[in-house]
């Protein structure tokens, strides 16, 4: 099958959150079970030719390798990408997120043709890639070459939607009967992602709870009857986990490799992450490590309000993130309260991400909610367990059998199960058996990219 994934970000080249691991993760998989993939996406200021082997397609795209012969091609526009930041910057989103993406989803399908890829699909992925299907049906589905082409559209996280003010819409280039509420309208806004929600073929979600939950009040952000009208088309699959970048055993960014076999030398892991944290070197205190945006969905809120009782604690945290303002002055004033219990780092950072991991004996993810999360899924796979809200992905994967779960809302629910973690802690014996039995787990995107083939072809039937 000939598959082409639309992403706003992908790893290594580009990468916020859990978009960019699936994103450079799932075509990996695809091209092992025999399916020929390429990739478009922006070319951003930091894809630089002094880190990646890149070569030209053309004048304004460029392209470099993923896996075997997967080609990442790069849509370039300088005035468009060639500035800090993907989404924005400290002062917010970029004015012109519109005009970019539409730009992005316009020049990669007409990328298609030039290249002469006659794809079978088109896996578009959140609302950057939105305008892919709606534009494929109401501008390019008579031209001959894309009248096959079907689209699947992955929903990594309904919140986050892509809504413009409507004085923006002749900016699209389409035609104004599109803008109503079966299109693109959402209460005289622009929605690309319902756009996406409406003209792609098929739709799915990165879990299965998360395709159930969106569909409520509660959880669909308002677009909850737009997917109550495509019940049909929704499914959900489980993200997978890029082995070949987090795993202990071969993990070039921590201090010591370690497996179930010397699980031991994890605690140089940790000794090394309380040396660059300026925490105590206490091996016996846990030490909870949390890698997140900082942001509601993530659980700050009940942390924030959390937070001065749960360094009260035995135990020591390390917080890794950027996000929201509040929040990292929140953290700020806490921090200098309780030095030698947190240490903050208000930044993106995929080394001391990496350290975190291996380093922590828990990892706090208590996310309000969670499409399908990977922070639990790496935690795992370096013995750190995961401590989480009950919710989507993480309702998925983690149970009291493996890790610790929540399942009221609350700061008082979190306090507790920080609690009975850190007391659980003292039990070493039965703590290494949870670890054994988490890093046991294989949460591989094989069966996952075989679950998307099977999406692919289902669109294909159509
Ligand atoms: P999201 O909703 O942000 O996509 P996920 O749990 O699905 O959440 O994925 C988050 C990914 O981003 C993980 O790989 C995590 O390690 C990484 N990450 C998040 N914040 C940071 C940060 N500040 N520095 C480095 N990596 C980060």
């Amino acid at each position: 099958m000939k598959i082409v994934l639309c992403s706003s970000e992908v790893v290594p080249f580009a990468k916020t959150g859990g978009l960019a691991d699936v994103a450079g993760a799932l075509p990996i998989a695809l091209e092992e079970l025999g399916h020929e993939v390429i990739i478009a996406m922006p070319r951003y200021k930091e894809i630089q030719e002094s880190r990646f082997k890149i070569q030209r397609a053309g004048k304004d795209v460029s392209y470099s390798i993923l896996g075997r012969g997967i080609k990442v091609y790069f849509i370039e526009n300088d005035k468009y990408f060639n500035r800090d930041g993907l989404y924005g910057d400290k002062k917010g989103d970029h004015k012109d997120n519109l005009e970019r993406f539409s730009y992005y989803c316009k020049r990669t399908l007409e990328l298609l043709k030039e290249i002469n890829f006659s794809a079978d699909v088109i896996h578009c992925n959140d609302w950057q890639t939105c305008l892919i299907p709606v534009y494929l049906k109401a501008l390019y589905s008579m031209d001959a070459f894309y009248k096959n082409i079907k689209t699947i559209l992955t929903i990594h996280n309904i919140g986050y939607q892509g809504l413009f003010p409507k004085e923006e819409f002749p900016k699209l280039g389409l035609d104004w009967s599109l803008f109503n509420i079966k299109a693109l309208e959402y209460y005289n806004q622009i929605n690309l992602l319902k756009g996406g929600m409406v003209f792609s073929d098929l739709l799915n979600t990165v879990s299965t709870a998360y395709s159930q939950e969106i569909q409520t009040k509660e959880f669909g952000f308002g677009l909850e009857g737009v997917l109550a009208e495509r019940k049909e088309s929704l499914f959900g699959i489980l993200n997978g986990l890029d082995y070949s970048l987090w795993n202990p055993v071969q993990d070039e960014l921590i201090a010591a490799k370690y497996s179930v076999r010397n699980i031991e030398d994890k605690y140089k892991n940790k000794r090394d992450l309380q040396k660059i944290c300026g925490l105590p070197l206490k091996e016996d205190l846990p030490l909870l490590g949390i890698v997140s945006r900082l942001a509601e969905q993530k659980g700050f809120d009940i942390l924030a309000e959390g937070i001065e009782k749960i360094c009260k604690m035995d135990l020591q945290l390390v917080i890794l993130g950027t996000g929201e303002e509040k929040y990292h002055l929140i953290l700020e004033k806490i921090v200098k309260k309780y030095p030698k219990v947190i240490s903050l780092h208000l930044k993106f950072d995929n080394t001391l991400a990496h350290k975190i991991y291996a380093g922590s004996d828990i990892f706090l993810m208590p996310s309000k909610y969670e499409p399908c999360g990977l922070g639990q899924l790496i935690s795992f796979a370096y013995g750190t367990l995961p401590l989480v809200f009950k919710t989507g992905g993480l309702a998925d994967t983690v149970t009291a059998d493996n890790g610790f779960v929540f399942d009221k809302y609350s700061k008082g629910d979190l306090i507790k199960t920080v609690g009975k973690a850190v007391t659980a802690f003292a039990n070493k014996k039965k703590w290494t058996a949870l670890m054994v039995k988490g890093m046991g787990y294989n949460f591989s995107w094989k069966e996952s990219a075989k679950s998307y083939i099977k999406l692919y072809e289902k669109a294909k039937s159509q």
